[in-house]
């Protein structure tokens, strides 16, 4: 069990440091029932509000997983059979998505979780998204998937969808991993286990995301791309359209393809597909050169594309761009 932070095992709204030793037994105080599931080891990596995580900790946490996936025991057998990550919910689906595509090659759960509410209240979901979590990493789950309200999510698909219910969770264009009933549904899409590859750390964070609103100003990125940024991401209206007549986008799309700056769309909805070729907004902006993102969800396009441009050398932005978005690599189209 990794700890990066968040709610779950703040108290009185305070993240204050914490000490493995403590964190683990009162963690076994408040649920001892963990210890009947699995033999926990728990390591604490960040104790952070999540919305202060940052793609360098998305790095570390991918390298810690990888690292924990890849240890054996004395006796030669793998240490772990799975792996829980305890995360913020705010950026939850960055990160779990982030992870995805850091670990291609997974063959055990990686389960995210979290709660609205402490553990240690009395009226909390950390307990039973803890217990849920760990059942899920003792299973045949080769994903990066999100635990939360009886439910696993694939980490590349899911949304915060609520800031205050205990729902908090969705994967709208997806239906559930697991759904934790009085009997568990397994889905019939979870990916099969794939091999372990080496582990690539590279990540470009100067991507810049930008939902597209009637009024935005074309200058204003226009400016963005000439203080170096290197990836756009575009939440367009509806199936990926974007304004073509005033305050055009088109000439943005092609100041940024002269500079080597990709420029991804994915949709402003909850549901659906960008399909650019349905109005001349979004057949324009294809036209220009924009990459449509399908029904990836903003937040893992944009760790897509920071994954993707990381690994491309200076002047192959676009092509590793496009490359990576014709491709799928953990289950997020
Ligand atoms: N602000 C908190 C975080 O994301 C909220 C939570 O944990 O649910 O770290």
């Amino acid at each position: 069990m990794l700890h990066t932070g968040g709610t779950l095992m703040m108290r009185g709204g305070d993240l204050t440091p914490l000490r493995p030793d403590v964190y683990t037994s009162d963690l076994l105080t408040e649920l001892p029932v963990l210890d009947r599931i699995a033999d926990i080891e728990t390591r604490i990596l960040f104790n952070l509000d999540s919305s202060d995580m940052q793609p360098h900790h998305w790095v570390e946490l991918a390298a810690a997983v990888h690292g924990a996936l890849d240890e054996r025991l004395p006796g030669g057998g793998l240490a772990f059979d799975g792996v829980v990550v305890l995360h913020g919910t705010d950026t939850m689906a960055y990160t779990a998505g982030a992870l995805a595509f850091l670990l291609p090659g997974l063959d055990r759960p990686v389960v995210f979780t979290g709660a609205q509410r402490p553990l240690a209240e009395v009226r909390t979901d950390a307990r039973s998204n803890l217990v849920d979590a760990c059942h899920l990493a003792t299973m045949d789950i080769p994903e990066v998937g999100i635990a939360f309200n009886a439910r696993l999510f694939r980490g590349c698909r899911a949304k915060k969808v609520d800031a205050w219910g205990l729902a908090a969770f969705d994967s709208p264009t997806c239906p559930p991993l697991v759904t934790l009933g009085v009997t568990v549904e397994r889905g019939a899409h979870i990916l099969p286990a794939r091999s372990r590859a080496a582990f690539d750390p590279r990540i470009e964070a100067k991507v810049l995301a930008v939902r597209v609103f009637p009024g935005l100003d074309p200058s204003l990125l226009l400016g963005a791309l000439r203080v170096g940024v290197r990836g756009l991401l575009l939440e367009g209206f509806g199936s990926g359209n974007l304004p073509r007549l005033e305050n055009s986008l088109i000439p943005v799309i092609e100041a940024a393809l002269a500079r080597d700056v990709p420029v991804v769309i994915v949709s402003q909805c909850m549901r659906g597909a960008v399909d650019l070729s349905r109005y001349e907004g979004g057949s324009a902006a294809q036209g220009a050169g924009a990459i449509s993102a399908g029904t990836m969800t903003a937040q893992a396009a944009l760790a897509k594309l920071m994954i993707a441009l990381g690994r491309a050398g200076e002047g192959r932005r676009l092509d590793a761009a496009k490359r990576a978005f014709a491709e799928t690599w953990a289950g997020e189209v």
